[in-house]
């Protein structure tokens, strides 16, 4: 929203200090949508936002729910006309999470994920990211309504399109915004940050934020498959990855999460279970690192995922050396909002 130009107004209009706090409160966590719903302000005033202010960035094109309302994409048309998409997800019965993109497209073109297969067209700002939240917080107040349960929007992750540490000083505006206690208030450790493997990134994150979580979309273990599928690999390959994640426990001693694709022939094998397990370990600290098998979705390339019985026993395998591992049951694939198709369309 643009916070600035509204109190610019208030200040115009000699109103008191407690307005705003009492406007931002109604917008960013009672998930009002328009400010002629905010029935503890004059009516003037009401008119006079309503005609000044914009609260979402962005046009709301499209939003798709799958058939039993737990899985929701939207898509937003920026001010240039480009577009971007967030998925609302329910996992767990009243619990929402939110995936937001940082970035229109992505710059990283990984060989199995459909937002890089459009290039990269530009950084989001800090308050078209945020805004992704506030449209699934005005999107569940109006919907569920008379079900105040439902309303509870829990987590956000950073895993929608783009690279959000290739988008860093906007990322850390939204950050500060969706952490705010005046603004939408969410605990650090409801937050999540997903990343290919940028050492900066990581740095920064653990020094500016080190009770946000971290995500490592990991996905191969060795220097060769990965540079194959996964470009940003030549830049900063697994020995570098490595040392950032030393430097990023010992600052915050905090759990990560390697994200692991399952990929049908290609990451599944014993052999990559052993090179994973090796990996895994030669950073140290591996009661913090704990593994998210996932379920690849398909995006209409020639990758397939594997099979449930292929992913137990790759999950047995890294049990067996030490490790914490979860497969991820995949949501979000009837409204192609599911992790890697998100393409903007
Ligand atoms: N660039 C960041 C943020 C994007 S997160 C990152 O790479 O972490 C999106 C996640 O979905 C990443 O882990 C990505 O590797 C994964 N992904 C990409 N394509 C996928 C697909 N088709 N099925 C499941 N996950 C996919």
């Amino acid at each position: 929203m643009q916070i600035e130009k509204l109190k610019k107004i208030l200040i115009e209009n000699g109103e008191p200090k407690f307005r705003l706090s009492q406007i931002k409160k109604a917008i960013y966590q009672d998930g009002v949508s328009a400010f002629s719903e905010i029935s503890t302000i004059s009516k003037n005033l009401r008119e006079l936002l309503e005609k000044e202010v914009e609260i979402l960035s962005f046009e709301v094109e499209k939003v798709l729910a799958s058939k039993d309302g737990l899985s929701l994409k939207a898509l937003f048309k920026l001010v240039d006309g480009s577009r971007i998409e967030s998925v609302l997800l329910s996992p767990i019965e009243n619990k929402w999470s939110v995936c937001i993109s940082s970035q229109v497209g992505c710059q990283l073109n990984c060989g199995f994920c459909a937002t890089g297969k459009n290039g990269f067209q530009r950084n989001l700002t800090a308050e078209e990211i945020s805004d992704q939240v506030l449209f699934w917080r005005q999107h569940l107040q109006k919907n569920f309504k008379f079900k105040i349960s439902n309303l509870k929007l829990t987590n956000v992750v950073y895993m929608g399109m783009g690279e959000p540490f290739l988008n860093w000083d906007e990322v850390r505006k939204s950050l500060k915004d969706l952490t705010d206690k005046d603004l939408f208030a969410f605990g650090s450790r409801s937050i999540s940050v997903s990343t290919a493997g940028i050492p900066d990134g990581i740095q920064k994150l653990a020094e500016e934020f080190p009770q946000i979580n971290l995500a490592i979309s990991l996905h191969f273990a060795s220097d060769v498959k990965r540079n194959q599928f996964m470009p940003i690999n030549k830049k900063y390959n697994l020995e570098e990855l490595k040392m950032a994640l030393r430097d990023y426990f010992s600052k915050t001693k905090r759990q990560v999460f390697i994200e692991y694709l399952m990929l049908s022939g290609i990451n599944d094998s014993e052999e990559d279970a052993y090179a994973l397990s090796t990996y895994l370990k030669s950073i140290g600290n591996r009661q913090l690192l704990h593994v998210n098998l996932i379920a690849y979705n398909e995006t209409g390339n020639s990758f397939k995922a594997s099979s449930g019985n292929k992913t137990h026993l790759f999950k047995n395998y890294l049990e067996n050396g030490g490790l914490s591992v979860t497969i991820r049951k995949s949501l979000g694939q009837e409204v192609s909002g599911a992790c890697g198709q998100l393409a903007g369309k």
